[in-house]
């Protein structure tokens, strides 16, 4: 019984005067390794609203809300619920909508103000008021497919929104043949409005 006591006094002694193992944090910030699962960060330019994060989050840290006066949806990272699993980062389409960061430091004195947010802005279908998606999206869609566009209208307006092609085209002082096909419609009235020209 004595001989392990002796060695813990041993023990005992040898780190009072040896150097502390501890950082010196928060007096010295640490710096984390690399790989280390931070904070998640929205960005502003990347992210295109299309909520596959929102899909994927098993914490359900992310959620959003959909403005249609404003024309906005506006989705939200709650830190205090995270789990730092990284889901978000890996399904996001841009691949860099929302990544984790080095960030540790979290804590807060109210903890709903732990969140950081992505505004986009809404595309309302101008025939019902329903949402389309983000508009961000559409054009991401939109590059992405390639020639491919021109078989989905939606997103060849949104491409000419995005080339400044729309504004003209709806300007123009004889009215398309087609005007129909210049608005910006959701998927049911896109069919109905089809389906009423060809029949
Ligand atoms: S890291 Fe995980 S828990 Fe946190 S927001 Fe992303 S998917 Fe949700
Ligand atoms: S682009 Fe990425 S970060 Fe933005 S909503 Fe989609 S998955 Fe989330």
């Amino acid at each position: 019984m004595r001989l392990p006591k002796i060695r813990e006094l041993g023990e005992a002694l040898k780190s009072l005067f040896s150097r502390a193992y501890t950082g010196k944090y928060p007096r010295e910030k640490v710096i984390p390794p690399d790989g280390f699962r931070g904070c998640p960060q929205f960005s502003e330019t990347d992210c295109v609203g299309c909520l596959a994060c929102y899909e994927v989050c098993p914490a359900r840290a992310i959620d959003y809300v959909d403005d249609r006066e404003k024309k906005q949806r506006v989705l939200t990272h709650h830190w205090e619920i995270c789990i730092f699993c990284q889901q978000c980062e890996r399904a996001c389409i841009t691949e860099k909508g929302i990544k984790l960061t080095k960030e540790y430091e979290l804590a807060e004195f109210n903890r709903r103000e732990g969140k950081s947010q992505s505004i986009k802005e809404l595309v309302i279908c101008e025939h019902c008021g329903g949402i389309v998606g983000c508009l961000d999206h559409l054009k991401f869609l939109a590059k992405k497919v390639g020639p491919l566009l021109y078989a989905n209208p939606t997103l060849l307006l949104a491409r000419h929104d995005e080339l400044k092609l729309l504004e003209k085209q709806r300007g123009e002082s004889s009215p398309h043949p087609r005007a129909g096909h210049l608005k910006l419609l959701c998927p049911n009235c896109r069919r109905e409005m089809i389906l009423k020209e060809q029949w």
